[in-house]
């Protein structure tokens, strides 16, 4: 508990799955959270889901303090913000709603993403452009728009997240990794260009993680039960990962236990990658 107290963060695509997960943990550890959402009323959603997490929680331990007890915990810092990553305007109006809500940012975690999964020759302009507007200009412009006042501050953590798919290629999965090695690139840029103020850059890698996201992957294949099987087999831990195993990670980067890591990426896939099969 209290890993990120009195720190502010804004996460986007909050509303489920993995940034769901990690506005949670944040708000669990002590941070303001905000959720940067397309749809308002997942983002919604989630936040209530995350005030009554966090009551509890803080009901629990000031009942078992012998505090006061009973009386209902502390309230979360929670904000939901309708929020499109593509629109430049729109991530800079999320970056400032959370500053007037709860002063100025200190982490930024740039979650958004979808997949865009082509063959490249049959793949469409608009198959292109959509995966690269969210997956790696979405990153850009939460950077863009959250870096001038950690830069101007001299402090700042951003977490970007990228996946496997950063480094490695299934054939049928293009431009997606095109666009995730990207964000590994935009990591590596932006970390070096301000490690001197003190603002750091990182990125997570996650493997096969159980969200909306895999189950659509799944849901297209002729035999999705197939599918699912096969991934399984492929997993040195015979499962694929859980959002809040992802989730943290991104406290781990975002607090101040990760000070001297920046410019770097952290796999988070149960060793997946590391295996050699053919
Ligand atoms: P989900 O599809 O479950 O959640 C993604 C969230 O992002 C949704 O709430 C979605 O909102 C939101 N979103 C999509 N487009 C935008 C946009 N333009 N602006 C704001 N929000 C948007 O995905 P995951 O949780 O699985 O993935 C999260 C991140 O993790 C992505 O970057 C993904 O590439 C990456 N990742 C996921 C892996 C996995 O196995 N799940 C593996 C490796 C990486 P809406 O529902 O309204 O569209």
């Amino acid at each position: 508990m209290n890993r990120l107290a009195g720190k502010v963060a804004l996460i986007t695509g909050a509303g489920r799955g993995i940034g769901a997960a990690i506005a949670h943990a944040f708000a669990r550890e002590g941070a303001a959270v905000v959720l940067a959402e397309l749809d308002l009323e997942t983002a919604q959603r989630t936040a209530r889901e995350i005030e009554a997490a966090v009551v509890d929680a803080n009901r629990g331990t000031s009942d078992t303090s012998g505090g006061s007890g009973g009386s209902g915990g502390s309230a979360a810092r929670v904000l939901a913000v309708r929020t499109d990553v593509t629109q430049s305007a729109s991530v800079q109006h999320a970056v400032d709603e959370a500053q007037r809500a709860f002063g100025p940012l200190d982490v930024l975690v740039n979650n958004a993403g979808i997949n865009v999964f082509c063959d490249p020759l049959t793949m469409t302009d608009d198959d292109w452009r959509r995966c690269f507007a969210v997956d790696l200009d979405g990153v850009w412009n939460g950077c863009r728009a959250a870096l001038p006042g950690m830069v101007e501050r001299g402090r700042g953590s951003i977490v970007n997240i990228a996946s496997t798919h950063s480094f490695k290629i299934i054939p049928g999965c293009f431009p997606y990794p095109v666009a995730k090695h990207g964000v590994i690139g935009l990591t590596r840029a932006l970390g070096i260009e301000y490690a001197p103020r003190h603002v750091r850059v990182n990125a997570i890698a996650p493997g096969y993680i159980e969200t909306q996201l895999t189950r659509d992957w799944w849901d297209n294949q002729p035999d999705p039960a197939a599918a699912q099987q096969a991934t399984l087999d492929l997993q040195p831990m015979k499962r694929i990962g859980r959002p809040d195993e992802v989730a943290m990670t991104a406290v781990f980067l975002a607090s101040d236990e990760a000070p001297f890591i920046n410019a770097s990426c952290i796999t988070v896939d149960g060793g997946r990658s590391a295996l050699y099969h053919d």
